[in-house]
């Protein structure tokens, strides 16, 4: 006789730590925007991942290229040298800063968080061991600069990840309840109000600002251009890093290589995460630290990106040289095909197209290339009762998938697209029709 298998459902409610209220969706299988549950029934993909899957699942190139060199080598460590790593970073350098000549250089690690974690210790590193800047002002009005700085300035509405000092850069009370004493050294300003900003910059003891120049995890809320070039300012004045988190943003979704330059291109931090959409799905984490030149305390030169000198900073798996192949391909995909282009056509064509719907249940579209979100409106809860008191978000998103279209909730009200860089127009057409039909429904 043969055993029936154990559902999956009820394998994760036995053996699986219960941190995250999952979707009734077992998902089996997936080709470019699409994917299968169990059962065989197809969804176009929008969520991907929650911005991962950025050439879409099982692109053929990134198929063959980890194929080829799962065969080949998988992991050294970082004792030694291997080749992708090393063309991962010259490629991740070069897309930074290009048209500019390549400058600076990268960490890997294995996430957002991670990545997050190395900008934390870059700061503190940097407030510990470098000069502080002289006093901006003559005594009488002088704001001093602490010579030991090590606060990181972060964004209220911000994520940055669930490490405890991740929780405690987030600016979401909800992430921190539970887990105190936080990680000390973190205070939060509002987003996108730029005198609040430069006083908490000026406040002593301040050695870096980290923000996400999308925020993405509050409702996809774009910085304003006059915000980031505030930041820079604030952040020269007062001699501390300008570090953004691209972890959701970068690598593309934009419709450019980096997130802030599709808001204020004229403005260059001296720090940017990555992770998410970096290597399309496979486990991996970056930073790129600039070459700016900072003065130790003892009076020595260096520049920045050679601050996490030997045994400051390291992780077992970063960078190996499977997901290093698999980045590379992803990267080289979006090159080849034209994904920057089509993600900033592409995504213009779905926010005018979600607005055009003229739903009376939808506030706002917003968002910048494929990062995309739609505002509920306020009253949506008295328009459209849930019997089991679900938030808006997550009833829009349950009757999407129902009709066959993975999105992702934001908070209580918003809902993202955050489609592969890849998606086709007919695709767009096909989600913006299961999106009318939803809400008429609900309506
Ligand atoms: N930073 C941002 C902006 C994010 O959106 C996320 C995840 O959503 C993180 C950091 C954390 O990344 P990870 O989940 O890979 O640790």
């Amino acid at each position: 006789m043969t055993e029936v298998p154990t559902p999956t459902r009820d394998l994760y409610e036995r053996y699986v730590i219960p941190t995250y209220a999952r979707f009734d969706l077992r998902l089996a299988r997936g080709a470019g925007t699409e994917v299968w549950d169990e059962a065989g029934k197809r969804y176009l993909d929008f969520g991907a991942g929650i911005a991962v899957t950025s050439i879409g699942h099982c692109h053929p190139r990134v198929v063959r290229a980890m194929q080829e060199q799962i065969g080949t080598l998988v992991h050294t460590s970082n004792l030694y040298y291997t080749r992708p790593q090393a063309l991962l970073a010259e490629r991740l350098v070069r897309l930074t800063c290009a048209p500019g000549p390549p400058r600076g250089k990268v960490f890997f690690c294995n996430s957002g968080a991670e990545a997050n974690e190395a900008l934390y210790k870059l700061a503190r590193k940097f407030g510990n061991e470098c000069e502080p800047p002289p006093p901006r002002h003559a005594v009488g009005e002088c704001i001093t600069v602490d010579a030991n700085r090590h606060t990181i300035v972060t964004m209220d509405g911000s994520f940055h990840g669930r490490t405890l000092a991740g929780i405690a850069a987030t600016g979401q009370e909800k992430v921190k309840k539970g887990f105190e004493p936080l990680v000390q050294g973190f205070v939060q300003a509002p987003y996108n109000d730029e005198p609040a900003l430069l006083a908490a910059v000026e406040a002593p003891g301040v050695a870096a600002v980290l923000l996400e120049p999308i925020q993405g995890e509050c409702g996809v809320v774009p910085a304003t251009a006059s915000f980031l070039r505030a930041a820079r300012t604030a952040c020269d004045d007062g001699g501390a890093l300008l570090m953004f988190d691209e972890v959701q943003c970068g690598l593309g979704r934009t419709g450019d290589w980096c997130g802030w330059r599709s808001i204020a291109p004229e403005v260059w931090p001296d720090a940017v995460s990555w992770a998410k959409g970096i290597a399309g799905g496979f486990p991996l984490g970056a930073i790129w630290v600039s070459d700016r030149e900072v003065t130790l305390k003892t009076g020595e030169k260096i520049a920045l990106c050679n601050l996490l000198g030997p045994g400051s900073h390291g992780t077992t798996f970063g960078g190996t040289p499977l997901v290093s192949t698999g980045a590379l391909a992803v990267l080289a995909v979006i090159e080849d095909e034209g994904l920057l282009e089509n993600a900033r056509t592409l995504g213009v064509f779905a926010r005018e197209s979600i607005a055009a719907l003229g739903s009376p249940l939808i506030a706002e579209v917003r968002g910048v290339g494929l990062m995309l979100a739609f505002e509920l409106v306020p009253d949506f809860a008295g328009r459209v009762p849930s019997p089991t008191g679900r938030a808006p978000s997550l009833m829009v998103v349950d009757a999407l998938h129902e009709a066959g279209l993975l999105t992702v909730p934001s908070g209580s009200h918003a809902v993202r697209w955050l489609p592969p860089l890849n998606v086709q127009r007919s695709e767009i057409e096909e989600a913006v029709g299961i999106l009318r039909d939803v809400l008429a429904r609900l309506a």
